[in-house]
């Protein structure tokens, strides 16, 4: 939404025109976030005039990718003015579960980015895939054996990757029993995740601190998992640093009172890995 409100709309002829189509099935915002949905797109008129190309037939369906925090993807599920979404999902980024589970509870086709880590999961090389198969067949079928997801969108680089991808995406094979073993024990390797396993439900929340513990953790997660990888740290870094100290949401405002652990299904241990975030985030101050 760079686009000035008045300029909006023409956007949409001038894309339609390109496209040769008098409509377009998911019209997609991209990179909403809650922020931007209820001080931008509602207030200064966006939505309106998506709702009205809506009634006019040039979209048939409204639709949002998002990297926001779990919670706030909820958010955005809840205004009920979306019929799909797009979030990141697979093997090791399964925090959005909760959002996945909500959008198809109301209804809605759920698609998924990064259904192989995008490749830069060096984790999943402990996996061994069995059988011949190859490991983006295993993260694929992972994340189709999750009836609430109805596609994922997966980068291909060659012709073989899109045949190997349209021949998993076509059969109905769900991970068999050893292979799930297989995960859980790669899982398992991983010292430090498996204490961190948050679905980003947020019924931890809120925290009479004002502490964003689901975002918190994901950041941990994501140091956790890309820490070797420079340009990913810097975002991680930049979110906790510019985002959530200024708002008071940091971990580092946690006040250890415990209120919140009892409210967490997965028994993370909370006030202890706020204490990590925050040792973990000072470093790069
Ligand atoms: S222990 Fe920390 S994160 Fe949990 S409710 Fe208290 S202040 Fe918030
Ligand atoms: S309740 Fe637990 S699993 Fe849910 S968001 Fe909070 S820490 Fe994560």
């Amino acid at each position: 939404m760079n686009t000035e409100p008045a300029e909006y709309r023409k956007r949409l002829d001038i894309q339609l025109k390109k496209l040769k189509t008098d409509y377009i099935d998911f019209y997609h915002i991209h990179g909403l976030n809650w922020n931007v949905y209820q001080y931008k797109a509602e207030p200064k008129g966006y939505m309106d005039d998506l709702r009205k190309a809506k009634e006019e037939g040039l979209i048939r369906h409204l639709s949002f990718s998002c990297h926001d925090t779990p919670a706030n993807i909820m958010k955005i599920i809840d205004t009920g003015e979306f019929e799909s979404m797009l979030v990141q999902y697979n093997l090791l980024h399964r925090y959005n579960e909760a959002a996945i589970a909500r959008a198809a509870e109301k209804g809605m086709g759920v698609a998924v980015m990064g259904p192989v880590g995008g490749g830069r999961i060096t984790f999943l090389s402990q996996l061994k895939p069995r059988e011949g198969r190859s490991l983006a067949d295993l993260c694929l079928r992972f994340v189709f054996a999750n009836p609430k997801v109805g596609a994922a969108l997966s980068g291909m680089n060659t012709r073989e990757m899109v045949e190997e991808n349209v021949r998993i995406a076509d059969h109905d094979q769900l991970l068999s029993p050893i292979e799930m073993e297989d995960i859980k024990a790669m899982l398992d390797q991983i010292k430090g995740l498996e204490d961190l396993y948050c679905t980003g439900c947020g019924y931890c929340m809120p925290c009479s601190s004002q502490v964003d513990i689901p975002t918190n953790l994901l950041l941990l997660n994501y140091i956790r998992i890309y820490g070797s990888q420079q340009n990913f740290k810097d975002g991680f870094i930049q979110l906790y640093h510019k985002r959530l100290v200024p708002d008071q949401e940091a971990a580092e405002f946690c006040i250890e009172c415990g209120e919140c652990l009892d409210k967490c299904p997965q028994k993370i241990e909370i006030p202890e890995r706020m204490k990590d975030v925050a040792a973990e985030l000072a470093k790069f101050k």
